[in-house]
């Protein structure tokens, strides 16, 4: 039986993609990989609509958070750290491992953090160094309106906006140059719909200047000496990277890019998104995340009120279809499905009628045809 997975990264892989993997391996040292590489950069600086070059690591997405943080953020440096969810949270916590001075503000789970109390908090903290967001907190599937908090921020002594771009990038706009992020962290295995296993992060030109002045040591993350490699006429990494996911990730961007503008395929995420959304709502799902604004594209998270959420999440597993659980405060109580690569009107009608079919006991079987055919098939 085919497996659907649905979890939000990593998400299923294009068959060009995964074959992408199997070309022969090329050394890292020489023409071929340095070409390749330079594709890559010049690929992801149309879909961030930046210039500059992005670092890539071998790491999980949490690596490029950590690279952040230890390029700027060292022992009594006051960051301000905006969470609405278990990723913000995490991003806190390196921060305070890398000895930052932290002031935490929380928004409750569900919600979106909005430009009005990210200004206010920032006005509130006039010594903070640093801000911390997340654009998609994929706990709660809330995107926050990065480029709005960002203008919002009063202009003198802005701090460096460090974001957390991981479940965002490759599957809505996230343009950090003309934003004003400072710091981008992402990775693969989400809207970049490649494997698991690099993480990528994007500075600023005032972020370039920050982390030349950098107080913390580090090896393996440190930004300049990855900038060394990464600006040389023929680019390389310092150290060996993983070739065959670089393979992918060139595919990946392709197929991404094949759309033409970004915003074409970004558009059509959100289109999914929001059809899946009204049908949810329609069967009697509820959505986690109440004011339509703050809906992620790349994931939705919803429960079934008055009935089991978690019972629901058995079946659609029973069903050959992988979607993911809460974290945290939110464990069994959520079902949480991600939508980042081609989930179109087939993916929606197979994840709608699944759904229907899963309710099933709770809701009685009258009229539910996909549960009735759904019996049948569990008959064997
Ligand atoms: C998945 C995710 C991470 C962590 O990524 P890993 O690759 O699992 O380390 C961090 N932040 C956000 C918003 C994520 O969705």
């Amino acid at each position: 039986m085919n497996q659907y997975l649905f979890t939000p990264g990593p998400v299923a892989l294009s068959p060009e993609v995964s074959l992408a993997q199997a070309a022969p391996m090329i050394g890292h040292r020489g023409k071929a990989f340095s070409e390749l590489f330079t594709r890559i950069e010049d690929k992801l600086a149309l879909l961030l609509k930046s210039e500059g070059r992005t670092v890539i690591f071998p790491s999980a997405g949490t690596g490029a958070l950590e690279c952040l943080a230890a390029n700027f953020i060292g022992p009594g440096v006051d960051v301000l750290s905006i969470s609405c969810g278990v990723f913000g949270d995490r991003f806190r916590e390196i921060a305070a491992l890398y000895g930052a001075n932290i002031t935490a503000v929380d928004v409750p789970l569900g919600e979106g953090v909005t430009p009005a109390l990210a200004a206010e908090a920032v006005r509130a903290n006039p010594r903070c160094a640093v801000l911390l967001l997340t654009q998609n907190e994929t706990s709660t599937a809330v995107l926050n309106p990065i480029r709005e908090i960002i203008a919002a921020l009063p202009e003198e002594n802005r701090p460096l906006a460090l974001v957390d771009g991981v479940s965002s990038v490759g599957a809505m706009p996230c343009y950090p140059q003309a934003w004003g992020i400072d710091g981008l962290a992402t990775a693969s295995q989400k809207g970049l719909l490649t494997p698991p296993g690099l993480g990528l992060v994007w500075i600023s030109e005032r972020g370039w200047k920050a982390a030349a002045e950098r107080k913390c040591p580090n090896y393996y993350f440190d930004l300049i000496r990855q900038k060394k490699t990464l600006c040389k006429n023929a680019p390389e990494n310092p150290y060996t990277p993983p070739v065959s996911l670089y393979f992918a990730l060139e595919t990946a961007l392709d197929a991404i890019l094949s759309h033409g503008d970004p915003e074409n395929w970004f558009a059509l995420r959100a289109r999914a998104s929001r059809a899946f959304a009204a049908g949810l709502e329609a069967m009697g799902y509820e959505l986690l995340v109440k004011e339509k604004e703050f809906r992620s594209p790349g994931l939705t998270a919803f429960l079934l009120p008055g009935g089991d959420t978690c019972a629901v999440s058995k079946a659609l597993k029973a069903m050959g279809i992988d979607p993911a659980g809460g974290q945290a405060e939110l464990k069994g109580k959520i079902i949480r499905m991600a939508h980042y690569g081609d989930f179109n009107w087939p993916e929606i009608s197979l994840a709608l009628g699944s759904l229907y079919a899963a309710m099933g006991d709770s809701r009685g079987r009258a009229g539910n045809f996909i549960a009735e055919a759904f019996g049948v098939w569990m008959e064997g």
